[in-house]
């Protein structure tokens, strides 16, 4: 029997998956794929999209509903009955994949359904992909890190004073799930405006946004699909 293959998209590039993940996409029976209802009616999936370019038949395609707010019991029973699902699909001998945007394994909350295949004995894979953070390092031409510097990764909840202190011990900062912590990114600016903030909305889509000017970027409001990467030149 064939193992549940965790495909990872990528940042919104098509041409961003690997050829791996391709082959096992256009090899697959189905493919399971998260969907955003808005709350004003509309149905998103970056996923999707990026599917939709790579030309993988829609009729593969099983879409869920994943609900984005933070309470995670909704979520959870999304994944569960995918869980259910994929894992019939796989006894009757189908090839099943389960996609994910940017890397499968990197703040994403579908492996939790991985881990749960995993415990029941289900064989598993995860093919890796190109996380956000690192194609918007590309984009903007950075050397994300260096030599001896650290990363921090920090998922959305900080303060002013702590980039503070990672800045101080000479790390790199990458925040994704911007929206959570707009305020406190705000007051960094202010307090900081001698450190170079690099801003990026939507990469690897026809949305994508690249700013550098502190001063605009202490004025925005941030979608979900943005993330920031702070540094000291002179490190
Ligand atoms: N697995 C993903 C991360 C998912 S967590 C990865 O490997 O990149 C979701 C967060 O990732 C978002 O809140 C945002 O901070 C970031 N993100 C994902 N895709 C993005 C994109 N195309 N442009 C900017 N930020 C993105």
């Amino acid at each position: 029997m064939h193992p549940i293959i965790f495909v990872s998209l990528g940042p919104g590039e098509p041409e961003l998956i690997t050829v791996k993940g391709l082959k096992a996409l256009q090899a697959a029976d189905s493919i399971f794929c998260p969907e955003t209802h808005t709350k004003d009616g509309r149905i998103l999936s970056r996923a999707a999209d990026i599917m939709q370019q790579l030309a993988i038949p829609e009729s593969n395609i099983c879409r869920f509903p994943l609900p984005m707010s933070k309470q995670r019991t909704q979520a959870f029973n999304a994944y569960e009955q995918v869980y259910a699902e994929a894992s019939a699909l796989h006894l009757s001998g189908k090839k099943v994949c389960i996609v994910a945007e940017g890397d499968a394994g990197f703040y994403s909350s579908i492996y939790y359904v991985y881990e749960q295949l995993q415990a029941n004995d289900i064989p598993v894979e995860h093919i890796a992909g190109i996380p956000a953070f690192i194609a918007a390092g590309a984009l903007a031409g950075l050397h994300v890190a260096s030599q001896e510097e650290r990363l921090t990764v920090i998922p959305g909840t900080t303060t002013a004073e702590e980039i503070e202190k990672l800045i101080h011990e000479k790390s790199a900062i990458v925040i994704m799930k911007l929206s959570q912590c707009t305020d406190e990114i705000h007051r960094c600016i202010c307090r900081h405006p001698e450190y170079s903030y690099h801003y990026f909305e939507n990469v690897g889509t026809p949305n994508e946004k690249y700013l550098s000017d502190a001063g605009q970027i202490g004025t925005l409001r941030f979608p979900y699909f943005s993330l920031l990467i702070i540094r000291i030149d002179s490190f």
